[in-house]
Order: structure tokens, then sequence, then C-alpha cells
């Protein structure tokens, strides 16, 4: 069975995250990039797979050169090879035309068993690109899955949401994106860091993916963002004495903002 996995790489949620002053799209520039955490969680999904299903995995990621760095990640982690979109006119690109641009890419794989995503990434927090990848590749899709299995042509997964959890089947092919707690993803060995230099990563652009050219006519993006304000930094806030008025002072400060 052939395995893709969506991988996107993102600013470190550890380090600041600035939006660039022209077109509030996220300074990647000044960032540090990782690969997403969830999609950590995906390939790692991928990889239990490949060793339980000896499925074989590819790794795709719409990027600028940077992201071969996450795909280089998951390859060392254990996935067999690698796709590459790397487009300038993907610069800024919407939810929608990544999902275009991330399913014209699994459909070069070919006979796909399964689609791999993470249900968000940590940056543009769409969690939509998966459910459009499979409308657009004709796939069922198991969304928000906490717990997958695999067995005679069937995927069984247990979805969680905070309203409840449900377990969905569905058949193969099928796309399922994963939430963080699926599993706990493997650290890259030096063995498999060594091994990822030599594996194949195929570097692809709009018009190899879309070779008639109308079809990369269509918009890049058809949101902008018109203004951006960070949230305000977090002030220490009132540091209440207990001189044995505390509950009074606690009441007057929550009747002050309205909160009783
Ligand atoms: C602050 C901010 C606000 C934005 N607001 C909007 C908006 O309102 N509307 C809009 O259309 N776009 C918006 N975007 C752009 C949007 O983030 C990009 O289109 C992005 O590529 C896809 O959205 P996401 O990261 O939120 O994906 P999600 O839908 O959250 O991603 C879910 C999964 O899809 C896969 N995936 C996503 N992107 C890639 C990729 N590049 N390569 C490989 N796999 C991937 C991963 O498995 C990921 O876990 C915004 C971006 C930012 C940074």
């Amino acid at each position: 069975m052939n395995i893709v996995v969506l991988v996107k790489q993102v600013p470190d949620t550890a380090a600041e995250r600035t939006l660039s002053g022209t077109d509030h799209t996220l300074d990647r520039e000044g960032a540090d990039l990782v690969l997403d955490e969830i999609n950590e969680r995906a390939a790692e999904e991928a990889l239990t797979l490949k060793e339980t299903a000896g499925a074989e995995v590819t790794v795709v990621s719409m990027g600028p050169d940077s992201a071969l760095d996450a795909i280089r990640t998951v390859l060392a982690m254990g996935a067999d090879r690698g796709i590459h979109v790397r487009d300038d006119r993907l610069r800024g690109a919407d939810v929608v035309t990544t999902a275009k641009v991330l399913a014209a890419a699994v459909r070069t794989v070919g006979d796909v068993g399964l689609v791999l995503a993470g249900n968000a990434t940590t940056d543009g927090q769409a969690s939509a690109v998966p459910a459009a990848v499979a409308d657009l590749l004709g796939l069922p899709q198991l969304t928000q899955v906490r717990e997958l299995r695999v067995t005679a042509g069937r995927v069984r997964a247990e979805r969680e949401t905070e309203h409840g959890e449900a377990t969905l089947d569905a058949p193969l092919p099928a796309l399922v994106s994963v939430t963080e707690k699926i599993n706990e993803p493997r650290y890259p060995s030096f063995k498999g860091i060594m091994a990822a230099r030599k594996k194949p990563v195929e570097t692809v652009g709009l018009d190899d993916l879309f070779p008639d050219a109308d079809a990369v006519g269509f918009l890049v993006t058809r949101t902008r963002v018109v203004e951006a304000v960070p949230r305000p930094a977090r002030t220490a806030g009132v540091r209440v004495t207990d001189d044995g008025s505390a509950d009074r002072q606690v009441a007057d400060y929550l009747i002050a903002r309205k909160l009783l």
C-alpha cells in the first residue's frame, strides 16, 4: 500500500512569530522553522503502518526552499521518498489553492491507499486543508483521529473532539487527519539522518502539476490579510495580599471587570 503524509514547515511555536509589514503573511525568513508538531504525529502513524502493513511512505510538502528540511526530517524518521512542491507563485497561497496543489501532488504518487495529515497546523490553524484535499481526490475522510487501525482494506478510527468520542469506519483509499494525541513521534536516529540524505526527493512546480497552463490561472489566494494586530503582551496581573480582606479584594476585582 502507498501511504502519503502531508507535512508543513511552520515557525517554531516556542519562538516569537511576526507577520511581515507588507502583506501580513507570516515572516518565515526571520523565524525558527520546524516540522509542524501535529504533522510529526501524522508521519509517525504512517511509519507505524509501514512497519505493520508493509507500506511505502511518501512525504509531501508545499513550501519554499526551507520546507526541504521538514521533508528530510520525515525521511530521517523512516519515510521512503519525498515530493517538494516549490513555486514562487504559491507565496501566500490560501487554503483552497494549497489543497488543489497537494491533491495534484498526491495524484502523482499513484495507487495511494491512505493519505495522512494533521487536523491543523500551528501557524494557519485553518483545519480545512485535509477536508478539501479529500474532496478533490474523492476520498472518504476521517478527521480529528486519535487512534487508527487499518485492516482488510478498511480504516477504523477513534475520533475525539470536545463534544465527545466516535468510532469511524471507511473503505480504503481514504484520508485521515490526526490530532496531537494519537502517538509520540520517534526521534530520527543518526543512522536515519544519514540514510535520509540518499533518499529521493522530487521537486515539482505548478507547471509540473498543472501542465495545462490555464489550470494555473486559478487565483493563488482569494483571501488577503488586510490588517493584523498582535495580541497585547500579557500583563503581570494584580497581586492580592491577604490582610484579612482578600475575599473583598477578589470580589471587587471581578465586579470591576463585570465578571461577577
Ligand atoms: C495567520 C494566517 C491566517 C490565514 N488565514 C487564512 C484564511 O482565512 N483563509 C485562507 O484560505 N488561508 C488563510 N491562511 C493561509 C493558510 O494558512 C495557508 O493556505 C496554508 O497553507 C493552509 O492552511 P493551514 O496551515 O491553516 O492548514 P490546515 O488546514 O490547518 O492544515 C491541516 C493539515 O493540512 C496539511 N497541510 C497544510 N498546509 C500544508 C502544506 N503547505 N504542505 C503540506 N501539507 C500541508 C498538514 O497535514 C496540516 O496539518 C492564513 C495563514 C496565516 C499564517
